[in-house]
């Protein structure tokens, strides 16, 4: 065999015509599993010369993590697909220091995106799909729930008229495209011929712009119309006042698919309210089932980055996870990217993760994510006395009538949730002495855990208080 150098991350994609080592990475990816592959093997560089494999690394720390966790899978892949018995060198080489990138890429998270997946090769139909996105691996949350257990509904009885449209909002970050992967990927699963296609809006307005300037329309709608499910993500891009020529594309070939019976699942970062939708379009996309993802717990928080790091396998502590999933609470692309950036920093400077490094090399994220959470007490007096017909300056004067002093119990439970602010600074805001916050705070919680129409009530409450917080 002749001299061949090549990088782990185009190893098994650009490979294809070297058909001895093709096989020996794949095996080693399916044994690590991707996201190990991506965190360890993807970055270097190989040279394979005879009966020697270099490994060309940053560190010795990485060297040592290869050594001891992979050679010998290493070994044993070559041995199997080509019968040598190879033997495995290293060499350390400097790299750029990946957190300096990531700053000067602005928040690209590392290690580098997983390249697309491999669709099932027997299926004619490109499906687009990550197969890195899984049910097996998205945690479910009750922030989640709904949308989880609609996806797999939708799985197993596809077009089934009641789940069809199947629609998903969220902030972003919360797991939307995951979902919408997991579908497809299931789907195929259980039947490999299936015609599934996932798409983004944007790249549906790019094929749609094709489509118009090379008048052929045709073979778009070959592609579009003839699918079993298909899965649109991001229909921001698509629907909407200012999208006239693809809205209506995308409305010709959903009410295609949608009267031969087939599925389609649509993701959006807007409700359906602030998309703005043609009313036609509207009532048809809105009469399936319309699910929104909310922001996920810290318990949900902490188990996806367990997840993560088992499947890393890297050392890091339950503390630094905990600590990571307190910090960053509003996108979970964040919190991962957060853990990539400090799995990438420990394993280039080759030391153990703690608090202490987490707290220095993910400042400027934990900062955005604190005034991205900070709610001002005028919001929520604002809305509170919008909900109970009650004065701004009633929060604060010494009216005790019930339907003056209930509202403001409430503003001030309401603070003591979402604001850091302690006792006496909130007594302060409302003109009260840190005693009275505390009577208010345990009478409106006690009626949160007894009353779950007060709860919801509550949480609209918090809903509309972040909405004109946000403005
Ligand atoms: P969205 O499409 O809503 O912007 P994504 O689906 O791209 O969000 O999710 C962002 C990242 O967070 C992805 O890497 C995804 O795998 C991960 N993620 C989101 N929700 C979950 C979850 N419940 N369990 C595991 N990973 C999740
Ligand atoms: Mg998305």
């Amino acid at each position: 065999m002749k001299d061949i150098l090549f990088y782990g991350g185009i190893a098994v994609d650009t490979l294809s015509s070297h058909e001895v080592l093709t096989p020996v990475f794949k095996e080693i990816e399916t044994i690590l599993g991707k996201d190990t592959y991506d965190m360890w093997l993807r970055p270097a560089a190989f040279q394979f010369t005879d009966k020697t494999l270099k490994i060309e690394l940053p560190n010795p720390f990485w060297q040592k993590t290869i050594q001891n966790r992979y050679e010998h899978i290493i070994k044993d892949a070559f041995l199997k697909h080509t019968g040598l018995d190879i033997a495995v060198v290293y060499e350390i080489k400097e790299v750029k220091d990946p957190v300096q990138s990531v700053l000067d890429e602005a928040q690209v998270p590392l290690p580098p995106v997983a390249a697309p997946a491999p669709v099932i090769k027997k299926n004619p139909f490109p499906a687009c799909l990550n197969s890195s996105y899984r049910f097996d691996n998205f945690i479910e949350s009750p922030s989640n729930r709904f949308a989880y257990r609609m996806a797999e509904a939708v799985v197993n009885q596809l077009g089934n008229r009641q789940n069809n449209p199947l629609f998903i909002y969220s902030a972003p970050g919360l797991g939307k495209t995951h979902l919408l992967h997991a579908i497809g990927n299931q789907i195929l699963q259980n039947n490999p011929g299936a015609r599934v296609l996932y798409k983004s809006g944007e790249e549906f307005v790019n094929d749609y712009i094709d489509a118009a300037l090379s008048k052929d329309k045709e073979s778009f709608r070959r592609k579009y119309h003839h699918l079993d499910c298909f899965l649109m993500d991001d229909i921001q891009f698509v629907v909407g006042t200012t999208r006239v020529g693809s809205e209506a594309e995308f409305f010709y070939t959903f009410n295609t698919l949608f009267d031969n019976k087939k599925q389609i699942v649509l993701t959006s970062d807007k409700t359906p309210q602030e998309l703005q939708l043609d009313p036609r379009l509207s009532s048809r996309l809105l009469s399936g089932i319309v699910t929104e993802i909310k922001l996920p717990t810290v318990e949900t928080r902490i188990a996806i980055l367990r997840q993560k790091r088992d499947s890393i396998n890297f050392d890091i502590g339950d503390d630094v996870l905990s600590f990571i999933a307190e910090g960053i609470q509003t996108n979970i692309r964040e919190l991962e990217g957060s853990l990539f950036r400090l799995v990438s920093y420990c394993s280039t400077h080759g030391v153990t993760p703690t608090i202490a490094i987490a707290k220095e090399l993910l400042a400027d994220i934990l900062i955005q994510q604190e005034r991205k959470l900070a709610v001002h007490v005028n919001a929520i007096k604002k809305v509170v006395g919008k909900h109970f017909k009650i004065e701004m300056e009633d929060f604060n004067s010494k009216r005790k009538t019930q339907s003056v002093a209930w509202p403001r119990q409430i503003a001030m439970f309401l603070t003591t949730e979402l604001t850091d602010l302690s006792l006496p600074e909130i007594g302060r805001e409302f003109n009260r002495d840190h005693s009275t916050v505390v009577h208010a705070r345990d009478l409106v919680k006690d009626k949160v855990k007894a009353d779950p129409f007060f709860a919801a009530e509550i949480n609209q409450i918090i809903a509309d208080i972040k909405a004109v917080d946000k403005k």
